[in-house]
């Protein structure tokens, strides 16, 4: 097969998934609950279209073909990319993958009803039919996996694997632990520096400014509200995130901003020439949620960043708040039990905890029906704090109902990335001087140029040992935490 070929048949494998895309965009933003079966019909639909050509044998044998042939750097990653997902998909019958689809279709709304009503009952049949899939691939396309969990971890963050992520989750958990120990024994209590609601649509009229002002161009994408934030894209030049604005919460909205921006401007900076191609995303999920945490946590926490927009936040909500105030409120670190909603600090304990939670069930350590009691258990060990109900607990985040095991360590591995990288730009920029002058332009464009426009073509320690000639390395991250937590709770 010519290269040429493969590209086209590769073009109607991805446009058929952008459909699919934009189905579960508008499932989460438009669709109303009346319509939700006849959207989930086309889901699955489309699913089983995007099956076929995803096993056709004429692909098949032409991926196997062009993997003995000279390529470029580019088209050698497309058809070793193509070959993965195609290797996978061919190793699931077609009558279980149609199923699961159909029970994806719908499982996002039960696990949201259940949620709502803090009703875990609800949720549990389903999501035991999810794990039992979920298992049952990881069986089927497992290779040299050491256990079925690095099967699924796999499919997220190439190579790091449960011996890897024990590691670093140890490395993190013997120093944050401690240190928040310390913090709580302190006895400074950062206080919010604002009294009252902000309504939700002067937010989102806000949002929208800081979202440009931080480089993600509204003219190439779009900004809509859904009940948990996330980021989706047609093509590079149009990419969607959502928000959700909460009243007397307004750092919710400004970091999630922040935080799916980041994500937006890696798709948005993905090269032209690689659109529609199965390297078009990202390396990694570790390296998208670098991206996004970077944006969020090194520079949307840093002071330097509100400098120059601080009066307009205020001015647009009404607001008088002092500028070290709200920096000491934003920073803090606390013991808390949402996820999203966690500091710098504590977030990596969240992940832990799902981490060992999902270890568990793929090691059948657990069934479903145990996971709010091992939950509250975790919460308990990790945080020191309890549990009043499962909406707050096992049923708060989105992850599980989409059939998303092994997704959470990209997170924490994301913001040790983010930290790495912050090390390298510094060495090229003076980030703090340009955060300064409100002058974001060239921070975006060192990223386009050192992650973005590479799309996947390159894996995760590639693009590290590109940039700064060193591979992933957790140290940049817990030197980052010590440095900021000991001076913001005067530690020493
Ligand atoms: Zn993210």
């Amino acid at each position: 097969m010519e290269m040429n070929e493969l590209l086209k048949m590769g073009k109607e494998i991805s446009l058929l998934g952008k459909f699919l895309t934009l189905a579960s965009w508008d499932q989460e933003t438009e669709t109303p609950e009346g319509g939700q079966e006849g959207l989930g019909e086309m889901i699955e639909y489309l699913s089983g279209l995007y099956y076929a050509k995803m096993t056709d044998p004429v692909l098949k044998a032409g991926l196997e073909d062009l993997n003995q042939q000279e390529l470029s750097v580019r088209d050698k990653a497309i058809v070793r990319e193509m070959k993965k997902d195609l290797d996978r998909m061919a190793k699931i019958p077609q009558n279980e993958y149609l199923a699961y689809q159909a029970i994806l279709s719908r499982s996002q709304n039960i696990w949201a009803k259940a949620k709502r009503e803090n009703n875990f009952d609800l949720f549990k049949g389903t999501l035991k039919e999810i794990v039992s899939y979920e298992k049952k691939f990881a069986g089927y396309t497992r290779t040299d996996e050491a256990c079925l969990y690095d099967v699924v971890l796999n499919q997220y963050e190439k190579g790091f694997t449960t011996e890897k992520l024990n590691e670093f989750f140890g490395l993190l958990k013997s120093e944050i632990v401690p240190m928040l120990k310390r913090i709580q024994e302190s006895g400074i209590d950062y206080k919010k520096p604002y009294e009252g609601k902000v309504d939700a649509d002067v937010q989102e009229k806000y949002n929208k400014k800081l979202a440009e002002y931080i480089g993600f161009d509204l003219s190439r994408g779009v900004i809509k509200r859904s009940e948990h934030p996330f980021t989706t894209n047609l093509n590079r030049n149009d990419v969607r995130f959502t928000n959700h604005y909460y009243e007397d919460k307004l750092e919710s909205a400004l970091f999630s901003t922040i935080h799916e921006g980041g994500h937006g401007m890696y798709e948005r900076g993905v090269s032209k020439d690689l659109e529609y191609t199965a390297v078009a995303g990202g390396a990694s999920m570790g390296v998208h949620e670098s991206q996004s945490r970077f944006y969020e946590n090194l520079i949307g926490r840093s002071k330097s960043f509100w400098v120059p927009i601080f009066s307009d936040l205020n001015q647009s909500y009404g607001l008088t708040m002092d500028l070290d105030e709200f920096m000491n409120y934003i920073n803090r670190a606390e013991a808390s039990l949402i996820r999203t909603e966690a500091d710098e600090l504590t977030y990596p304990l969240h992940i832990m905890i799902r981490y060992e939670i999902e270890q568990m069930l793929f090691n059948d350590e657990i069934i479903v029906d145990d996971l709010p009691k091992v939950w509250n258990e975790k919460v308990k060990d990790f945080l020191g704090i309890e549990v009043p109900s499962d909406a707050q607990g096992v049923l708060q985040d989105v992850h599980w109902s989409g059939g998303s095991f092994g997704y959470f360590p990209s997170y924490a591995i994301g913001s040790a990335i983010a930290s790495q990288i912050m090390f390298a730009m510094n060495k090229e920029l003076d980030v703090e001087g340009l955060l300064l002058k409100g002058d974001l332009k060239p921070i975006g464009q060192y990223l386009d140029k050192h992650i973005h426009q590479y799309g996947a073509i390159y894996t995760t320690d590639e693009l590290l040992n590109k940039m700064m000639g060193e591979s992933f390395n957790p140290k940049y991250y817990v030197d980052y935490l010590k440095d900021k937590y000991t001076k913001l709770y005067h530690l020493n």
